[in-house]
């Protein structure tokens, strides 16, 4: 294994320097800080072998055993084992790995349940959902007819109440659940019931939760939607891409709007990949991981409030946290600019109530999937608060000790000496 990544470490280095100098000093910015952004983590080797492989030269239109191209015994097998470990994982009726990414995986939901014009209700942008979810600048809300529903502004937590009066008023033909930046648990069974009176069709997108509904540390929404989209990569830590998983009854039109409705051939190495990412997610190591995320979560932001840091909703129930900087004379922009500064990578995000310009906003997204794989654990939150509250004064004396604060966990936390060793290999760096 090592010997498979140094050799194509020194094939790439030799005949293409510019790209492995990047690669390299990639590496190094990785390792040389904290990954908090919430929607990025830290793949295994595995999975990054297995994308790397011979994989990608294949063409496997169609579905196992139905393939528009010879030559596919092989990948057939790949893709068989990608969905069953997947079902295995969730307990869907049915799961199709082949969506390129977590918005190809909603775009080819609508397709197969939706028509041009149909109304759909998704969660308010700026309320923490997602483009893909209405956004008038997406495919998703300029062929259908969006509305929104929200969190409340007095405790920043989803409104069922809301989502009911929009649905009422706006008869969708499909209610959309699933957030970008939401750090409380999500009532599937709630959505469920209003879609139950309206007559919709429920999706439920949960690109950023995957890892810990697999785990078991958040509640599953397959008993209760029709479609359930997800990334691959956020906490679930598997390579970049998407799934869909529906009823039985939905799953040939679902197989018929991935391939050929939406995409051509699959990604054979992604699919790959996984399928190694779903097996190592049916492991008890990644349920202790995932139990650590939410952990590290929960610690850091009780660390931040008691720093009368503001978080909205007052805490998480998840990976994530939003900072509430409205009361503060720093922007979103500001702060993820002074936290890059430290070597925190965060991003600025839009916070309920928010008062300043899109690309500036109030917040801050914080996540823990990418530090908790990297080993840190709740005792090392109330560091980390530290660094990230020295850096949010103005004051540059504070922003050299909060920076050494960052080099201190960054060493005592090896990425990949101490990543890829736990997970079993040692692997020099990139
Ligand atoms: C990240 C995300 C997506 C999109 O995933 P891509 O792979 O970037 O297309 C979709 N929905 C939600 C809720 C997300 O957070």
């Amino acid at each position: 294994m090592n010997q498979i990544l140094s050799t194509s470490r020194a094939i790439l280095a030799e005949s293409d320097p510019a790209i492995a100098k990047l690669l390299q000093a990639e590496a190094h910015r990785l390792a040389d800080g904290l990954e908090l952004i919430a929607s990025e983590n830290v793949a295994s080797p595995a999975v990054l072998a297995a994308l790397s492989s011979v994989l990608s030269n294949k063409y496997a239109e169609g579905y196992p055993g139905k393939r528009y191209y010879g030559g596919c015994e092989c990948v057939d097998e790949v893709e068989t084992l990608a969905i069953e470990r997947a079902m295995q994982l969730y307990g869907a009726d049915h799961v199709n790995v082949q969506p390129h990414s977590g918005a190809q995986a909603n775009q080819a939901v609508f397709l197969s349940c939706l028509k041009p014009g149909d109304a759909i209700l998704g969660m308010n942008l700026s309320h923490g959902g997602h483009l893909t979810h209405g956004s008038p600048v997406n495919m998703s809300g300029l062929v259908y007819k969006a509305d929104f529903y929200g969190v409340r502004e007095s405790d920043g937590r989803l409104d069922y109440d809301e989502v009911r009066r929009v649905a009422h008023a706006t008869k969708p033909r499909l209610i959309i659940a699933g957030a970008s930046a939401y750090p409380r648990v999500i009532d599937f069974a709630a959505f469920r019931e209003i879609a139950n009176e309206v007559g919709a069709l429920l999706l439920v997108d949960m690109a950023h939760i995957a890892g810990l509904v697999a785990a078991g540390v958040h509640p599953s929404p397959i008993p209760f939607a029709d479609f359930v989209t997800t990334t691959t990569h956020k906490t679930l830590r598997g390579p970049r891409g998407g799934i869909i998983m529906c009823r039985a009854e939905y799953a040939k039109a679902i197989d018929k709007a991935v391939f050929p409705g939406t995409q051509g051939g699959p990604l054979m190495h992604v699919i790959g990949a996984k399928a190694v990412a779903f097996g190592e997610a049916l492991t008890p190591e990644f349920k202790t991981y995932a139990e650590m995320v939410v952990a590290n979560a929960k610690t850091l932001a009780a660390h931040l409030s008691e720093r009368g840091i503001k978080i909205v909703s007052g805490g998480t129930d998840n990976h994530l946290m939003l900072i509430d900087l409205r009361e503060s004379p720093l922007s979103g922009k500001d702060a993820e600019e002074r936290l890059g500064r430290i070597g925190l990578t965060v991003n600025k995000n839009t916070v309920p109530g928010e008062t300043r310009k899109p690309m500036v906003t109030s917040g801050i997204r914080i996540g823990t999937p990418a530090i908790t794989t990297r080993g840190l654990k709740p005792t090392d939150m109330k560091e980390l608060a530290e660094s990230i509250y020295c850096a949010l004064q103005e004051s540059e004396g504070q922003m050299e000790h909060a920076k050494g604060l960052v080099t201190r966990l960054c060493q005592k936390y090896p990425l990949y000496d101490g990543v890829f060793a736990s997970a079993g290999y040692s692997v020099p760096r990139v």
